[in-house]
C-alpha cells in the first residue's frame, strides 16, 4: 500500500474549486517535490490533507496508508503518522514551545495506546534535536512561534517533526523566508528523516531547496492538479524555463 494515495481529488474553499482532479502516489522511502506557481493550490493541498476547517473534498479520495483521510479527525491523522509543516506556522501565545512539543508527542502516543515519554527522556531528545538544528534551548521556553524569525519558525517546526517521527511528512514552502544558513540546517534535519519507512513531500516554488533535499520524483502543479511528473532533472528544467508554459496549458 502506498503511504499517500490521492485519486482524482477535487476540493473547494468558500465555494471555489481549487483542486481539480489531483492525482499523487507517494510510497515509503520516496521523497517527492511538488513545484508550481503561486496560486496553483499547493497550500490548499496541504490544508485539505490536514483537515483544516472550511476545505471541502467534493470528489475523489485521499488515502493515508489505505485509510480515508476524510473520515479521520485531525488527531487521528497525526496518530496515523501524518505531519504537515505549513507555509505560515500558527502562533500560540501563552504556550511555551517545550510544553507544546510535549503535548503534541504525548497526544500522539496516547491515541496509539502508547506510554507517555518521561520528562527527562523528552528533554534529552529535544536537546539532541536542537543541536542538529542549531537552535538555542532558550527558544523553547518562548511561546510557540510568537516573535520567532522565519528561520526560528522553520527550525521549531522541523524539531517538532523530528520528535514526532511521522510516516508521511508534507512540507509547504519550508524554504520561504530562509537565509542560506537556515535553509541548510533545516534541510539537514529533513534529510535525517529520510528512511525506507517514511515518505516526504516538499512543496516549493523555487528549485533552491532541492539543491539540499534531493527528490526522487518531481511534480509540476498548475491550476489545482499535477500536470507533469519527472525525475530531479525536472526541477532544473523549471529553473530555466519557468512555469509559464504550464500555466498556459492549464488555462
Ligand atoms: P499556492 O500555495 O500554490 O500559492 P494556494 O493554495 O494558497 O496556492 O491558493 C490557491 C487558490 O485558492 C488561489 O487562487 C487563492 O486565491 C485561493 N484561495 C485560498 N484560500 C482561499 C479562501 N479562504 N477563500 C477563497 N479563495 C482562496
Ligand atoms: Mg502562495
Ligand atoms: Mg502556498
Amino acid at each position: 500500500t502506498a503511504l499517500l494515495e490521492i485519486r482524482d481529488l477535487k476540493a473547494e474553499i468558500a465555494g471555489k474549486q481549487i483542486l481539480n482532479g489531483y492525482d499523487l502516489t507517494v510510497k515509503a522511502g520516496e521523497v517527492h517535490a511538488i513545484m508550481g506557481p503561486n496560486g496553483s493550490g499547493k497550500s490548499t493541498l496541504s490544508y485539505v490533507l490536514s483537515g483544516r476547517p472550511g476545505y471541502k473534498i467534493t470528489e475523489g479520495q485521499a488515502l493515508l496508508a489505505g485509510a480515508d483521510l476524510s473520515q479521520m479527525s485531525v488527531d487521528e491523522r497525526a496518530a496515523a503518522g501524518l505531519f504537515l509543516a505549513f507555509q505560515y506556522p500558527l502562533e500560540v501565545p501563552g504556550v511555551a514551545t517545550m510544553t507544546f512539543l510535549r503535548a503534541a508527542l504525548n497526544a500522539q502516543r496516547k491515541k496509539r495506546g502508547e506510554e507517555e515519554m518521561s520528562s527527562p527522556d523528552l528533554i534529552k531528545r529535544v536537546k539532541e534535536l536542537a543541536k542538529i538544528l542549531d537552535m538555542d534551548m532558550e527558544m523553547l521556553r518562548r511561546p510557540v512561534n510568537v516573535g520567532f524569525s522565519g528561520g526560528e519558525k522553520k527550525r521549531a517546526e522541523t524539531l517538532q517533526m523530528m520528535l514526532l517521527e511521522p510516516k508521511l511528512c508534507i512540507l509547504d514552502e519550508t524554504d520561504s523566508g530562509l537565509d542560506i544558513d537556515a535553509l541548510k540546517v533545516v534541510s539537514n534535519g529533513v534529510n535525517q528523516l529520510r528512511s525506507k519507512d517514511r515518505g516526504i513531500v516538499v512543496i516549493t516554488h523555487y528549485q533552491r531547496l532541492l539543491d539540499y533535499i534531493t527528490p526522487d520524483v518531481v511534480h509540476v502543479q498548475s491550476a489545482g492538479r499535477i500536470v507533469r511528473t519527472g525525475g530531479k532533472e525536472l526541477a532544473l528544467e523549471l529553473e530555466e524555463t519557468g512555469y509559464a508554459r504550464y500555466q498556459s496549458e492549464a488555462a
